[in-house]
């Protein structure tokens, strides 16, 4: 067989990689909250995979939910049928999320659930007489996904400037992170009272914007701008692709204020971290606006192969089930210990900020011209036993739930260490 880091090189093209500088690691197995190389190695798994993984790997219930399913049916369309799993998930979905949430639309990333939010926001107003209601509100530096929908209600320079031209233009409210929020809900309300009439939503993540850098609201930020949503007539989407299923204490981060949104956008977390699976919530209210006659053509026409892949659907309730049960506890109860981690690193040289959501945490390290020095640390911190991945001169840690205190330790530990390696 050929070496599998040979004909990496050769063949692949990761994603958000420069492949010219590309050192593969090959992931040969998974074991809790470690994965294992090809070598052996054990690493604690970081960014749990992406910022998706909340049992850890190779969980046995999980893994019994998806050979169960794999007996019935591993696959069949949902566009004209269903089954059990999707169903079955999609009264759980509706029973934890906020109340007024009612309709769930599978589909198969993060990206394609804000994606089809924004689809089925505009059309409701399209459907209910409002043509002009076609423009998105979105906050500075937000980050929704990289598909072009998502990425026209996205604000990284970084990522997004390139694509501009291709782009839906979305309308920028500063971020509020690092700020009391008002400057920013004034803003916002002044948009509103200005264009309300040609705005359809203002699409959001709630208390903390991860892939912005882990940029944390102040509190009372959130429900605010739902109530100048809900006062201007205009949809709240809001976005729990990476804050949902636990990350940030409650089930959702909606909870912790008290606000129901119009979309509620789910993935990542949604299967435990298995397989791709997302899921758009909407009200009773909108979805009733797509009823008529076939010949009326009021229908949402948007739909992927593998929506509501019954193997996906299968071990998300498994996992709902067991973050309801353990998982969100264990989560709950780690949250002062790794806050009590962050305020040790704080006090590393080159280290100029930590912040906090829950399980969700960055660790802004001072910058340095001509140096990518969250790359650099994340290479290093490998050598350690832990596998990170930054956000420019930001350090992520975003563990799985069951983070467990040996875990912590080693996370704190490691990444203390390469940040003195890196930074000196
Ligand atoms: N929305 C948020 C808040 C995210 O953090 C991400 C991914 O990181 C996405 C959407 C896109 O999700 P996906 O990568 O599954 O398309």
């Amino acid at each position: 067989m050929p070496d599998l880091r040979d004909l990496d090189r050769q063949i692949m093209w990761h994603p958000f990689t420069q492949m010219a500088e590309w050192d593969p690691l090959v992931i040969a197995s998974g074991d809790g909250n470690y994965l294992v190389d090809s070598n052996g190695r054990r690493y604690l798994d970081g960014v749990s995979s992406l910022w998706c993984n909340l049992h850890g790997h190779r969980h046995p219930r999980l893994d019994r939910a998806l050979r169960e399913q794999l007996e019935r049916v591993a696959h069949a369309t949902f566009l004209g049928l269903t089954h059990e799993p999707g169903i079955q998930l999609g009264a759980a979905l509706v029973e934890v999320a906020p109340s007024g949430l009612a309709r769930v639309f599978y589909s198969d990333s993060g990206s394609t659930a804000v994606e089809i939010a924004l689809k089925q926001s505009f059309q409701y107003w399209q459907l209910r007489g409002r043509p002009s209601k076609q423009r998105f509100l979105r906050l500075g530096e937000a980050y929704h996904g990289d598909t072009l929908g998502a990425v026209g209600v996205g604000g990284i320079e970084l990522f997004h400037r390139i694509f501009g031209p291709l782009l839906v233009r979305s309308i920028a409210i500063p971020t509020p992170a690092g700020t009391d929020g008002a400057a920013s809900l004034a803003l916002l309300e002044q948009e509103l009272v200005a264009h309300a009439g040609d705005i359809a939503a203002l699409v959001l993540e709630p208390l903390v914007q991860g892939a912005a850098g882990m940029l944390v609201h102040p509190k009372g930020f959130l429900a605010r701008a739902a109530e100048l949503c809900r006062r201007y007539s205009v949809h709240l989407i809001l976005d729990e692709v990476a804050t949902g299923f636990g990350r940030t204490g409650t089930v959702f981060a909606c909870e912790q204020e008290g606000v129901s949104p119009d979309f509620l956008c789910l993935a990542k977390g949604i299967s435990g971290g298995y397989l791709p699976l997302a899921a758009t919530l909407s009200t009773e209210e909108i979805y009733a606006a797509f009823l008529g006659s076939r010949q009326e053509l009021k229908q949402f026409f948007h739909g992927h192969t593998y929506t509501a892949n019954p193997l996906a659907c299968a071990v998300g309730l498994e996992s709902l089930a067991l973050l309801r049960e353990a998982t969100l506890g264990n989560a709950q109860a780690q949250i002062p210990n790794v806050a009590l981690a962050l305020q040790r690193i704080r006090q590393l040289r080159g280290v100029e900020q930590v912040r906090q959501c829950g399980l969700m945490a960055g660790i802004q390290i001072e910058a340095q011209a001509g140096r990518y020095l969250g790359a650099e640390i994340c290479d290093r911190v490998r050598y350690h036993g832990v596998i990170l991945r930054p956000l420019g001169d930001v350090i992520v840690w975003m563990p799985p739930l069951s983070l467990r205190t040996r875990d912590l330790d080693l996370l704190e530990g490691a990444t203390a260490a390469a940040i003195r390696e890196v930074v000196g």
